[in-house]
């Protein structure tokens, strides 16, 4: 049976935090097992905010070095950098033309967005999800995975995939999402999405100390003011992260804090330890990888080859069907 393509397009950042490890690169190295998968560092996108750029090609190294220390698998999977197939850019000027602006201008995104950087509303904020659409469908990918909160921007590249089809003759499948069945990971604050810009993360490759003084300062059960007044465990999200890195501890946890028999200093003391026994195979392969840039960098060529292959032969499809004319031979 032929398998599924699958394609997601990870940002470029100075590191992942275990919120994209449990959230998205577990998932990308289970989907490896049923699928053919294209993981794309999105280094275009980061351009929408311009804010990291001086970092940009760092960052970029950094995000391959976290995929492949979790375990992609460059003989199975093709990761690459989303720049160095320039295909995806002609690909999203044509879908460009086939999306009304409209649909863009009420992506919810789009309007936090415009709320948060009023002075920097470019154009490249707003096409967001055309070229976000021509990333995915650039390699005919029927398989997206996301989180739900990320449905309705694959909703829209769905939408966008069919009217060209409808325009143009059927062109590219119109990709599914695969809901993630992790869950959301909240930030050391406990209240928004564990994130680096809000500063509430715990890095991967953080050390096992810097590891220990980031889980100390997390907010726990706020009505736990004092060590002898019991805890609620279900409101605490350092509970919630026990359950990813110490489950066999989960109901002790609970029993102790709902006793207070456990003060949050040493409940998140363990926490801290269930982390850095979690992650220590992931932070050795890392350290090994850093060591070998040759290697990771080979690894993003070979990458981006592969993928422009297909990419080349998506874009002549979609150049006839709109009835560009073929480039003329000398
Ligand atoms: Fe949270 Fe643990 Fe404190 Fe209970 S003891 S409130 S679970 S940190």
């Amino acid at each position: 049976m032929k398998r599924g393509r699958v394609f997601s397009g990870i940002r470029c950042t100075s590191g992942q935090h275990i919120g994209n490890y449990l959230g998205a690169m577990v998932n990308y190295v289970a989907l490896q097992e049923d699928y053919d998968c294209i993981y794309s560092i999105v280094d275009i996108h980061s351009l929408t905010t311009l804010e990291e750029t001086d970092r940009l090609r760092q960052n970029v190294l950094e995000t391959a070095l976290d995929l492949l220390a979790a375990g992609i698998d460059p003989q199975r999977s093709i990761l690459y950098v989303q720049s160095h197939v320039p295909e995806v850019v002609e690909l999203a000027t044509l879908l460009g033309m086939v999306t009304p602006l409209g649909w863009l201008t009420r992506v919810p995104t789009f309007k936090e967005k415009v709320r948060m950087h009023p002075d920097n509303v470019n154009y490249g904020l707003v096409g967001y999800p055309v070229l976000m659409t021509a990333d995915i469908i650039l390699y005919k990918a029927d398989t997206v995975p996301v989180g739900e909160d990320q449905l309705p921007h694959l909703e829209l590249a769905r939408e966008i995939a069919r009217r060209f089809n409808r325009l143009f003759g059927d062109t590219f499948p119109e990709p599914q999402g695969k809901l993630s069945q992790a869950p959301m990971i909240l930030g050391l604050d406990g209240v928004n999405k564990m994130s680096k810009s809000l500063n509430n993360d715990i890095p991967l490759a953080a050390t096992p100390e810097e590891t220990e003084r980031r889980v100390m300062t997390a907010v726990t059960d706020p009505q736990r003011t004092h060590r002898h007044i019991p805890g609620r465990p279900e409101v605490c999200n350092v509970y919630s992260l026990h359950r990813f890195f110490n489950p066999d501890q989960v109901e002790v946890v609970y029993g102790e804090c709902t006793t207070a028999k456990r003060g949050c200093v040493e409940c998140k003391k363990q926490l801290a330890e269930g982390i850095n026994r979690a992650l220590a195979p992931f932070r050795q392969r890392r350290a090994e990888l850093a060591a070998r840039s040759d290697y990771v960098e080979g690894v993003l060529a070979d990458g981006a080859a592969r993928a422009s292959v297909i990419a080349r032969e998506t874009l002549v499809e979609a150049r006839d069907r709109i009835g560009l004319p073929a480039p003329y031979a000398h």
